[in-house]
Formats: C-alpha cells, sequence, structure tokens
C-alpha cells in the first residue's frame, strides 16, 4: 500500500455512505460498517463478521484498514507510561504515547511525521520533516490505544482504562496540516461514531496566527494550547523561528480572541530551561501577557534533547517563577515528566532510534 491510497479511517460518513451506494450496498451497510471502525473498535476486516465475504473482500482490496505498524514498543519503568514508534507504509515514523493516571488515561498523538518549525530544544524540530499524516493516520494513533485499555479492561476490570483525554501534543504542529486536523478532530467527536467528547481532547500549536484565527471560527469545544516557552520576542524568536513570522504583539491578540469569542480558557505552554527563560524577568512579562487573559500556564521542565544544550530548571527557579505567577494571579500548574526512561518527549524516541543506529 502506499501513502496516497486511503485508509477506511480517512472517509467520512458520507464518503463511506456513497463508496457502498456506488458498489451497489444496501444503505444500512454504511452504519454497520461505521460502528465496526468506532464504537467496537474492529481491528481487521475478519472480525467484522456481520458484513457478507463479498463485501469484507472489496473493502479489504479498496480500503486499507489501518496504516500503523508498531516498531518500539516500550514502557517505562513505572509502568505507567508506554510509547509506541509506528511505521507508516511509505516508512515515515510517528510516535504516539499513552500515559495513565490514576483517574485518567491520556494519548498524546502525532499530527506530522517530523515537523518543519525548528524549535531549538524539541527533537521533533531537530529531526525536520518528513510528511503531513492524513487524518485516518491522526484517529488510528487514539483507536489504537483505545484498544489496548480495552483489552486491559477485560484483564484487570477494577482499574480504571478508560482512554479520558486526547492531546494533540506528538509529532509536528497540528495548525500546519489544518484540514487533515480539522478532519480528525471531527471524526473522533462523531456522535455516531467513535463521540468522543471535544471537551476532552487538547489541540496544541506553536502559534500559527492565521491558523488561531481560522480556528476560533470552527467554534469547536476542543481545548486550544499554545506554546509561549518566552515572553518577549528576542529570547521566544530565538527558541521558536516561527516568531519572526508570528511575533508576541500578533500572537497574543489572536489568543486573546480566541479566548473571548469561545469564552474557552486556553493553555500557555511553558517549557522551564534554566537561565534562558526561568528568569524572574521572564516571569513578570508573561504575567504581563496573561494579565485579563482567559487562561493557564502549563509549565514543565525541559526534557533534554541531543541537539540543544540547555538544562532543565532547578526546583529552586521553579518555585520562584511560580511565586512571581501566583502573586499576579496567573493561573499556573506544574506537569510531571513522563516516561523520561523511554524517551517520552516529544520525538525523542524517534532520535534514540537514529543515534542507536549511528554508532
Ligand atoms: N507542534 C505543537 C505540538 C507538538 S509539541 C507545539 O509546538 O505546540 C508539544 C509540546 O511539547 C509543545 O508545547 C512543545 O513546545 C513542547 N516541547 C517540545 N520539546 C520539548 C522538550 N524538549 N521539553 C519540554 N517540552 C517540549
Ligand atoms: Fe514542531 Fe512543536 Fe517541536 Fe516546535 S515544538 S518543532 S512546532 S513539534
Amino acid at each position: 500500500m502506499t501513502k496516497s491510497q486511503s485508509s477506511l479511517y480517512d472517509l467520512k460518513f458520507d464518503e463511506l455512505q456513497s463508496a457502498l451506494q456506488g458498489w451497489g450496498e444496501a444503505a444500512f451497510r454504511a452504519k454497520q460498517i461505521w460502528e465496526w471502525l468506532y464504537v467496537r473498535l474492529a481491528d481487521s476486516y475478519e472480525a467484522m463478521t456481520s458484513l457478507p465475504k463479498p463485501l469484507r473482500d472489496r473493502l479489504a482490496a479498496e480500503y486499507p484498514l489501518g496504516r500503523l505498524t508498531p516498531k518500539i514498543d516500550l514502557l517505562s519503568s513505572d509502568g505507567w507510561t508506554r510509547k509506541i514508534l509506528f511505521a507508516l507504509p511509505d516508512q515515515a515514523q510517528i510516535e504516539t504515547v499513552l500515559m495513565e493516571y490514576d483517574t485518567r488515561n491520556t494519548v498524546c498523538i502525532s499530527t506530522q511525521a517530523g515537523c518543519a518549525m525548528g524549535c531549538t530544544f524539541c527533537a521533533t524540530g531537530q529531526g525536520g520533516f518528513q510528511r503531513n499524516l492524513a487524518s485516518g493516520e491522526i484517529v488510528e494513533q487514539v483507536l489504537f490505544f483505545d484498544r489496548e485499555l480495552r483489552k486491559a479492561n477485560l484483564q484487570l476490570p477494577t482499574a480504571n482504562h478508560q482512554l479520558t483525554n486526547v492531546v494533540l501534543m506528538g509529532m509536528g504542529e497540528p495548525f500546519a496540516n489544518y484540514h487533515q486536523l480539522i478532519g480528525a478532530l471531527h471524526r473522533l467527536s462523531d456522535p455516531i461514531g467513535y463521540n468522543f467528547g471535544a471537551r476532552r481532547i487538547t489541540v496544541s500549536t506553536v502559534g500559527l496566527v492565521p491558523m488561531i484565527e481560522r480556528f476560533t471560527e470552527e467554534h469547536l469545544q476542543v481545548n486550544l494550547a499554545v506554546s509561549l516557552h518566552a515572553a518577549t520576542n528576542d529570547l521566544r524568536a530565538s527558541m521558536l523561528p516561527i516568531n519572526k513570522r508570528y511575533p508576541l504583539e500578533v500572537l497574543i491578540p489572536a489568543c486573546r480572541a480566541y479566548a473571548s469569542a469561545t469564552h474557552r480558557r486556553l493553555s500557555f505552554e511553558w517549557a522551564l530551561i534554566e537561565n534562558v527563560n526561568d528568569t524572574p524577568e521572564q516571569a513578570h512579562a508573561l504575567a504581563q501577557l496573561a494579565k485579563g487573559l482567559l487562561c493557564h500556564v502549563n509549565l514543565i521542565p525541559l526534557n533534554p534533547t541531543h541537539g540543544y544544550n540547555g538544562a532543565a530548571s532547578t526546583r529552586e527557579r521553579i518555585a520562584a517563577f511560580r511565586s512571581i505567577l501566583d502573586a499576579q494571579h496567573i493561573p499556573n500548574s506544574l506537569r510531571v515528566r513522563r516516561g523520561i526512561d523511554i524517551h517520552a518527549g516529544c520525538g525523542q524516541l524517534k532520535q534514540a532510534q537514529n543515534a542507536d543506529h549511528s554508532v
């Protein structure tokens, strides 16, 4: 199979309906197939036992069911984080991570193989861009881990193995693959299909302003996170090259417009890097930008990567940074780094695998 061949997960419901109609199939078949795909999470055409064999064969020939092949599958030493490096049919690779918490199970998915944005501290950015994912390839990552959770539920029914959150914070810039992203979001939250609450989905962007504006107009209930990381243009541009194109004086108004149009609280992501963006000056500048904006600042200590020389902030520096935000009443929280031993940061597993191969 080549990348250009659509998988069944790429189709919208009405596209499936018209394909089946074109084959002379009864109208109820589309609903039946949709249910196999998104309610029962069938992972093969053989499993779709209520479909006649000739229909299953034709579907298999024209629409391959899935495109993700697990290549590396790692569980963190504490058992709470699982990361898979998937190969796509054209050998592009993406990473997907499942993070289990006491009450939540969050899957972190990719929207592109690689990324063209070149953020200096990001392993994906350091590896460059391969290609956009099709909407089905985005959706399939969620279904894969949901299936795994359902299996775990059968084995240990007392534990909580429900998928509760989806974050688009894996490889790639979601807003640089806008059309496929929106298709995937609709498919995930489709009430007659997978029916995953949009409020439990979060899209993270590096700050592509025109797309933030467009996203505001979509009126989805999906959460938005903006990777801020610095509150002055010089520093931000040195870390996130996109800031030269969309500096803070256009980014922050777009965030304000999003919050006031949608009444949704947006998140600012901030990777704390020692002596770079964890200074009192940056904390004060951030408080200034965030004042009066319906937002929450997510602080996360930097995950070290091969191509970047910075270190994670110390506990003392993090506390000092947070105390400035607190004093200015800027809501903030510190996220724990997960699965460091399995390179669970964005793009890090692929980077580690390539490094292993080069020695
Ligand atoms: N491209 C999107 C989404 C994927 S990155 C974006 O940039 O928002 C998901 C988040 O991980 C972003 O906030 C990104 O800045 C952050 N990130 C990337 N590399 C990191 C690292 N080494 N340590 C901590 N956070 C990192
Ligand atoms: Fe791309 Fe996001 Fe990494 Fe920047 S942080 S290089 S936008 S994946």
